[in-house]
């Protein structure tokens, strides 16, 4: 069948990777793509947000299911727009509708939605310009630190944790009342602090019925050590060491299985990933947030470590018929590890050359920010590459992707030396 992936990072290559192995799987469409999904499918270059491109592309090349890799085209309703066209009303989205994606692009929706479903997640309240007074009392009730959420979507910077009773509640003004994050902190969530160890967990689910893909860690943080400003993710391992089967049978029983009856009990169109984040608290889990797709680099460790069709699997949850299918994993731990531009997170240079990636032989190499310039690979945004291999331990496999990242050359190019350092 022709496949549709919207998205353009590694989280995207690993998808695009994954489905080609599959022999259902006759022409992959990548839109837009990056210079590694140029090397395997066909790039085309439209913005997944404009939804009658979206349109037009998937009727010009007669599309049979749409794979949607990042959050904000689900958010703004790709599902919905699909169902309600009578010319694409068939073919199967792979993701959540726009109410089901609330989960995701509003935090006060998630909070009810754990709460409502008995999820075990941190004590909050909401608040709004008009209840700031109200947000301030909220916070005299709560110890140090202080944790405030914008409620919408404001690309992973708008959640501050704070040390200050003060500095929190000018903070809790600056966003209710001035906007700080724009309309995504008209609504605040405030919550509890929750001490611990996070990880994260992806379910595929139709609706129905779920399954649990690999956890795996990601590394946020710019800086050794987990230091400096937050990134989009410098690295990520797989399984997670911590998380025990005794462990992950709380995941699954207290959050797994109670979110998806949660969806079919609030009658929510929901076909694809879950990744729920996780913080282990003591022995037991606490849901920090739902996303409504993969991770990124999660995606990079997870994917390679799936053996079973992706492509099949994809075409059951179309169906609901989830529960048909047996997933296999691959016994081996996956690292990642990025390379990003100097200066990512904040300003850095881009249409750096990169050189060396032919060389690699023992990892795979997904690109992220990266393009074709007269035929070369050069960089094009923060996160360039993500270098991943498999080992019998995980610090096997994160010996080999530095290994890799040795061959591999562009000017100013940095990464972690540290990833799973805490595990
Ligand atoms: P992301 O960058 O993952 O998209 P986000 O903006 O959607 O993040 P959250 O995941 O809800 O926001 O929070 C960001 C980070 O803040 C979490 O990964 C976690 O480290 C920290 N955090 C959030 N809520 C809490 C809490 N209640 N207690 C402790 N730490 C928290």
């Amino acid at each position: 069948m022709n496949i549709l992936l919207l998205g353009s990072g590694g989280r995207e290559h690993a998808l695009a990777w994954k489905m080609l192995q599959s022999d259902k799987c006759s022409r992959l469409f990548v839109a837009p793509g990056n210079a590694g999904t140029a090397q395997i499918a066909k790039n085309v270059a439209l913005n997944p947000n404009d939804f009658e491109a979206v349109k037009q592309l998937v009727l010009t090349e007669k599309i049979e299911m749409v794979v949607v890799g990042p959050e904000d085209p689900l958010v703004n309703g790709v599902f919905d727009f699909f169902k309600n066209d009578a010319e694409l009303a068939s073919i199967p989205v792979i993701g959540p509708s726009k109410y089901g994606a609330q989960l995701e692009g509003s935090k006060e929706f998630a909070k009810e939605f754990l709460v409502k479903h008995n999820i075990p997640t941190a004590r909050y309240e909401s608040f709004t310009a008009e209840t700031v007074e109200k947000g301030y009392a909220f916070l005299e009730t709560l110890s140090a630190p202080y944790v405030l959420k914008a409620d919408g979507l404001a690309a992973g910077k708008g959640v501050l944790i704070l040390n200050d009773l003060a500095e929190a509640k000018d903070e809790l003004k600056n966003m209710l009342v001035d906007a700080k994050f724009g309309s995504a902190s008209a609504k605040v969530v405030i919550e509890e602090f929750l001490s611990g160890i996070e990880l994260s967990c992806f379910v595929l689910t139709d609706g129905k019925s779920y399954k649990i893909l690999p956890t795996a860690k990601d590394y946020k943080r710019i800086g050794e050590g987990d230091t400096g400003l937050n990134t989009g993710g410098m690295g990520a391992v797989s399984p997670v060491p911590f998380a025990t089967p005794e462990f992950l049978a709380k995941i699954e029983d207290r959050v797994v299985k109670p979110t998806v009856a949660g969806l079919q009990k609030d009658n929510i169109d929901y076909t694809g990933f879950v990744f729920i984040g996780l913080i282990k608290v003591g022995d037991d889990p606490f849901v920090i947030e739902y996303n409504v797709r993969m991770g990124d680099p999660e995606t990079e460790v997870v994917m390679p470590r799936l053996k079973s069709d992706l492509v099949e699997i994809f075409e059951a949850m179309a169906k609901q018929e989830l529960d048909k299918v047996a997933l296999e994993i691959d016994e081996r731990a996956a690292t990642t590890i990025m390379m990003v531009s100097g200066g990512y997170p904040e300003d850095y240079e881009k249409g750096k050359v990169i050189t060396g990636i032919e060389n690699v032989t023992n990892s795979i190499v997904f690109h992220a920010g990266t393009a074709l310039k007269d035929d070369e690979v050069v960089t094009s945004g923060g996160r360039v590459l993500a270098v991943t291999s498999y080992g019998s331990t995980y610090q096997e496999a994160i010996a080999q992707s530095y290994q890799s990242i040795d061959k591999i050359a562009f000017d100013k190019m940095y990464f972690r030396k540290d990833i799973g350092f805490d595990l």
